[in-house]
């Protein structure tokens, strides 16, 4: 190409030249006339000088094609500056695709914070509810009317007044047969739309954080009597967790599944020791930050043995001996005598101090109506166990009764050879969904419980009855 070029431009500087030679020569003819060798050295001069500009000429075309092939369209600065930036934009393209590699690993970690569900922006920020909740404490604000700062605040205790319109199943009633109860009749529960909500706490932190909420008191059965009445080994199993999937307490409170809910069910002990600060040890005691609470009892590490005859019964042999077509019972393993049942049942005093503040709001909550008041708002706990009196063992659900806060203790049948009915209300337990937003929820500082008949539970009128059915046997 520049060899090309060259020869052509040789070849016009050739021309040039000739053109240059044949003026000369008439400038020649002309000088001859006029005698003038000044001129004549001028002249030549001058074709000096003419080759001067035809060189400068030529200089400044092969500037031009080397400044075209620098700095022109697909010159050496442009490229370069193409090159730069391909480099840039590969640069980041490399961050962006680190970005996202980041934000998938993190999502599939389960890590809070930087899940890049949000399109990376940053989600460390704690949920609004874990924020309000966490400013009333830290202002130690009393809530209700005297409440320091109602735009940022949500206390234990507040009322979410719009939580029964999300509610799912309204027009479903849930009915409950004798097979289930252990009592003579159907016992029917179907949503309220009466029934108040009040914030419990919050379980977890970061994204995962819920805001925990119960009924303010417990719900009522359909007639008269509030209460569900439970008795003996039907009581026993169906509100066992180790023994059904299907807990009837838990159906019962399925009632108010509600959408903005990841789960609406029964209270149970465990729940309130968490809201409490309570743990069980290893060793069977039971703890509050780290120190035995003194009134508490324990029935876990001890053990009973079945022997046979008049004073041993179980609970399984009565449902499969008295249930014949009830498939569920037919599969449970009988007792023989020899085997053993250990304790697990456990409780603690909630009127003791170093339990909880009975002025709190959580106390008023959770334990209201429940050690006064005739008892009349005692609560079942979904919580079943077995209790060991030493010479025999009782089996049933936990409650919250007498001031009293049970996992296990609801004496429901007893392996000497007795039922007992009781009854008391039942105590749903909502979590809600993390994503949940502040529109969705109506939150009240104020509102009031209807009062209860103080009449039932009367723990004098707890019926005790012999076992028909369900006696231990030898091995066969
Ligand atoms: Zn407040």
């Amino acid at each position: 190409m520049h060899d090309e070029k060259n020869q052509k431009e040789a070849a016009v500087i050739t021309v040039a030249s000739k053109k240059d030679s044949k003026e000369r020569e008439k400038t020649m003819e002309n000088q001859k006339k006029c005698f003038n060798f000044r001129k004549i050295k001028k002249d030549v001069q001058g074709i000096t000088l003419i080759a001067l500009v035809v060189t400068i000429i030529v200089l400044l075309i092969l500037a031009g094609i080397a400044l075209n092939l620098t700095i022109g369209e697909n010159g050496i600065f442009s490229r370069a500056e193409k090159a730069a930036n391909t480099w840039r934009n590969a640069e980041t393209n490399e961050q962006l695709a680190m970005g996202e590699l980041g934000n998938w690993i993190g999502n599939y970690l389960g890590e809070n914070g930087n899940g890049g569900s949000q399109g990376g922006g940053s989600s460390t920020e704690e949920k609004w509810f874990v924020q309000k909740f966490e400013k009333a404490q830290e202002d130690n604000c009393p809530g209700g009317d005297a409440c320091t700062d109602p735009e940022n605040h949500i206390h234990v205790g507040d009322y979410v007044t719009n939580f029964n319109n999300t509610c799912t199943n309204t027009s479903s009633p849930v009915n409950l047969s004798e097979e289930q109860t252990g009592v003579e009749g159907t016992q029917t529960y179907q949503y309220d739309s009466n029934t108040t909500w009040r914030v419990l706490g919050i379980r977890g932190s970061g994204d995962s954080a819920q805001l925990i909420l119960t009924t303010g008191s417990p719900i009522k059965r359909t007639g008269d009597d509030p209460y569900l009445h439970l008795e003996g080994a039907e009581g026993w199993y169906n509100t066992d967790d180790s023994m059904t999937d299907n807990n009837i307490l838990d159906e019962i409170c399925s009632i108010y599944n509600n959408s903005l809910a990841d789960e609406v069910r029964s209270m149970r002990i465990e729940d309130i020791n968490n809201l409490l600060g309570i743990t069980v040890g290893e060793d069977g005691q039971i703890y509050k930050n780290g120190e035995k609470i003194s009134s508490s009892q324990s029935f876990i590490g001890y053990s009973q043995t079945y022997g046979q005859g008049d004073n041993h019964y179980a609970p399984e042999n009565y449902l499969i001996e008295k249930y014949p077509s009830n498939e569920e019972y037919q599969n449970l393993r009988p007792k023989y005598e020899g085997d053993t049942v250990d304790g697990s049942a456990y409780m603690y005093m909630v009127t003791d101090p170093s339990v909880i503040d009975s002025s709190s709001k959580l106390y008023e909550v959770l334990f209201d109506g429940t050690t006064s008041n005739g008892y009349s708002k005692a609560y079942w706990l979904a919580s079943s166990g077995v209790l060991d009196y030493g010479s025999f063992c009782g089996f049933g659900p936990g409650f919250v009764f007498l001031g009293l806060a049970c996992g296990g203790y609801g004496d429901l049948f007893h392996s000497c050879g007795r039922e007992q009915e009781y009854w008391f209300g039942v105590r749903p337990v909502a979590y809600l969904k993390s994503t949940v937003s502040e529109n969705d929820l109506t939150i009240s500082r104020n509102g009031t419980e209807e009062e209860w008949a103080t009449t039932i539970p009367d723990p004098d009128g707890f019926t005790s009855e012999s076992i028909s059915a369900g006696r231990v046997t030898a091995r066969p």
